[in-house]
């Protein structure tokens, strides 16, 4: 069955006036779903019960199943979500302060095989559907009470979202508009492992999404070994397409860094890293690893944490450490739908 909402598969105004319906009803559809959180089109009491009934024929609002949900004490839930094809994915929801963050996946799996990171470890299975990750950003609302709306999205979960575009954009046009989710364009980010045609491809289409570059080492070598697809990318056209992102949206840049102890967390990575970014208009995102089981990685104490920040700083860089929420939960991308389906 079809989602409601899915443009790659059909065109709901289209199916509305081939169906004699008038142009209103698309949006009368989209806010009952979008705004006033319908879990079933018999909710939408406005359109004409024949119409419900065809909708309900036709399409699905649901086309996942919840087949785990779990609550962290700090507020982080997190859902896995299976398909009709038996596949899943995670998608996960963050309470801070006033903030509700969500973070939803774009493919089952990942083909960027970066070393640490548990969504690669089976490959990509597939692209999800533009529906399929609205449908992540649904799902997630459904977890808040009425009073409360999402502010922020990061597409950041499993997957690499510059690999799947064309659903990708569609679905962070359902999040940012008006008659969808009305999130702010400012506060959705695109993390992206660094493909350079990719990039650009973006800039093209959309620059107006924040963008999230995962670097994770301050040279080619020990890139090479963390992030693989370096080998074929390289930094310095990584980080050229980054800065022509930012030439087009003007927006300020985010880059990544997983921090691994003893690997790309001492002083002369700092210092090399500090090197590299200095000029630019950017954060540094430092994310103490996330234990994976079956890994080796270690997270590295709060002390080693603090001196590779400082470097950085006393070089005049914002750095951000990001603080680590729903860890018992295994928030951090593929783990949940790893240790569920032994993948
Ligand atoms: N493919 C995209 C987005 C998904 S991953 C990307 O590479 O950016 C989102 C971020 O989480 C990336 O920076 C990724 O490297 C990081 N990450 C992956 N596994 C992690 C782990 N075990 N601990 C901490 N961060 C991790």
């Amino acid at each position: 069955m079809k989602h409601v909402l899915d443009p790659e598969n059909h065109d709901l105004d289209k199916w509305l006036s081939d169906h004699g319906q008038p142009a209103f009803r698309g949006r009368q559809i989209r806010k009952w779903l979008f705004e006033k959180r319908a879990r079933d089109f018999h909710d939408m009491t406005d359109l004409p019960l024949p119409l419900r009934e065809q909708l309900k024929g036709d399409f699905s609002i649901w086309t996942t199943r919840i087949a785990d949900r779990s609550q962290a004490g700090d507020g982080t839930e997190k859902l896995l979500l299976d398909f009709v094809d038996g596949r899943s994915v995670e998608c996960v929801l963050l309470r801070d302060g006033q903030r509700r963050s969500i973070c939803v996946s774009t493919q089952v799996g990942c083909a960027m095989g970066c070393d640490f990171c548990a969504s690669g470890l089976g490959g990509v299975e597939r692209n999800l559907t533009a529906g399929e990750i609205v449908e992540q950003m649904l799902r997630l609302q459904q977890l808040l009470p009425n009073d409360e709306r999402l502010s922020h999205i990061v597409v950041m979960g499993m997957g690499e979202p510059l690999a799947n575009l064309d659903a990708v954009l569609p679905a962070l046009q359902d999040a940012s508009s008006k008659d969808g989710l009305g999130i702010s364009v400012r506060r959705i980010t695109i993390s992206t492992v660094g493909l350079p045609a990719a990039i650009d491809r973006l800039a093209k289409r959309d620059s107006r999404y924040h963008l999230a570059v995962s670097l994770h080492a301050p040279n080619d070598t020990l890139r090479n070994r963390l992030v693989p697809i370096n080998k074929k990318t390289g930094l310095t056209k990584t980080l050229a397409a980054a800065d022509r992102y930012f030439e087009t949206s003007g927006r300020r840049l985010t880059f990544e860094y997983v921090l691994l102890a003893g690997v790309n967390d001492q002083p002369e990575h700092a210092h090399e890293l500090a090197a590299l970014l200095r000029g630019r208009t950017a954060l540094l995102n430092v994310i103490p690893y996330n234990r994976v089981t079956g890994l080796r990685y270690q997270t590295p104490t709060p002390a080693a944490q603090r001196r590779f920040r400082e470097i950085l700083e006393q070089a005049g860089l914002a750095v951000k450490i990001r603080q680590r929420k729903g860890d018992r939960i295994s928030a951090a991308c593929g783990q949940l739908r790893r240790s569920a389906h032994g993948v």
